[in-house]
Parts: C-alpha cells; structure tokens; sequence
C-alpha cells in the first residue's frame, strides 16, 4: 500500500512528520509520498515558492527511507486539487492499494474539497485523530451529513481490510498530535526566535539560507 500526504508545507514541521511516521508503520505503509501543493485551492497563494517548500519537505524526509517526495502538482498548472493528483497515482499505480492521509480538521472539511466524493473512488482516506481528546463519536457530531454518510457506509476499524481492497474505505486512527503548526514556525521566525525543535534542523538551514519568513 502507498500512502499519499499532501499539504502546502510552508514550511514541513514535526507536526506532519510525527503523525505521518505513525501511520507508516501502523498500516503499514510501503512508502509514503509526499506531496507538495502548487496552488492549494483552499488558501491564498503561499508566499513562499512552490520549489522551495518542495526543497524543505525533500531534506526533511531524507533520513526515512520510506518517505518519498512525489512534485507532480507543480509540474501541473491550476489549482493543486487532490483529485487530480491520485487520478494521476491511479494511471501509474493501477493495482496498488492508495492510502489518503488527512488531518482530522481537514476531513471535517471535505465536503468542500472538489470533487470530494470521487476521492474513495481512487484511494482509501486515513484520517489522523487526536488521542483522546475527543471520541471518534464525538467528532461525528461535527461532521457534515454527506461527510458522515460516508463514514457510515465505508468505515472500517481493522487495517488488514484496507490491503485487500485497492480503495473505498475510511480508517480513523489516533496519532501523537503536536501542537505545531506551519502558522507558528513562521510567526516564531518573524518574531526573531528560533524554531529550532519545532522543524528538523535541515529545514532550518533551507529557511535561513534563503532568508524565509522574516
Ligand atoms: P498552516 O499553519 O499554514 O495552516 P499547517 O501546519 O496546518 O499549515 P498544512 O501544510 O496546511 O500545514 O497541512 C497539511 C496537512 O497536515 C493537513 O491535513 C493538516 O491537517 C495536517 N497537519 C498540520 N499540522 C498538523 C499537526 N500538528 N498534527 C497533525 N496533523 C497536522
């Protein structure tokens, strides 16, 4: 099974770095590609290129042999939607079980993702959960209808059946949540502090080399 983590990354930080190694393992996953959007649909331009959050997310993942760093939506014009990139895992990976992984606020959005009901379609969807701060019950609650008929129809809680199906499940799994986020390293860098601790030092020095967030 491959795993496909997508984000903005500007920058990557031991917030995603963390949950995605545990998802890795815990599937487990064959590799895990990562991969950097050019124009998130959902935000405004990053300030930061494109090429350089691709840099960062690359050094970052380096020393794990099972990350890789797939570019393919900025090689793509338009907006990075998800859609599109696992159509495009698809024609290359025809047979290969695909494993969507998503934040647990992402997913609580993704009625408003384009074109969100195909996504089964093409990979299954890990949401990534935080232990114990609320129950899967809980978050229920805050999904929208059409996200929680989903869930309803396609949840599963045994791993094992996601290798035997190349998509259309949904796993829930609790992973350490670190409370970083891209926001906060950047806000720490443009106050002048370090944020060594918050990202992998290889990140640092692309950030400091190139003079970002300041
Ligand atoms: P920003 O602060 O700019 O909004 P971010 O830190 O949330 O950025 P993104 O690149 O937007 O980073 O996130 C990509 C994915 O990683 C999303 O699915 C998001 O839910 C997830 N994610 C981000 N931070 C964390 C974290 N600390 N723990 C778990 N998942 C995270």
């Amino acid at each position: 099974m491959i795993g496909i983590f997508g984000g903005t990354f500007n920058p990557i930080h031991f917030g995603h770095l963390r949950p995605a190694l545990e998802i890795t393992e815990a599937l487990p996953l064959q590799e895990l590609r990562w991969v950097p959007s050019a124009l998130p649909p959902h935000r405004e331009e990053p300030e930061v290129d494109a090429q350089l959050r691709l840099q960062m997310v690359k050094v970052a993942v380096l020393s794990e042999p099972r990350f890789r760093v797939d570019d393919r939506e900025l090689r793509r014009p338009g907006p990075s939607y998800t859609v599109d990139t696992l159509e495009s895992l698809r024609q290359e990976l025809a047979t290969e079980p695909l494993a969507l992984l998503i934040g647990m606020d992402a997913f609580l959005g993704l009625h408003t993702w384009h074109q969100w009901s195909r996504l089964i379609e093409m990979a299954h969807l890990i949401v990534m959960q935080r232990p114990g701060v609320y129950s899967t019950a809980q978050y229920r609650q805050k999904m929208h209808p059409d996200v929680k008929a989903l869930v309803d129809q396609h949840s599963v809680t045994d791993a094992r059946q996601l290798h035997q199906l190349k998509s259309g499940k949904v796993w829930f799994h609790a992973v350490t949540q670190l409370a970083i986020s891209a926001t906060g390293v950047r806000r720490v860098i443009k106050s002048g502090h370090s944020a060594r601790y918050l990202t992998p030092d290889r990140v640092l020095e692309v950030i400091e080399h190139n003079r970002l967030y300041r």
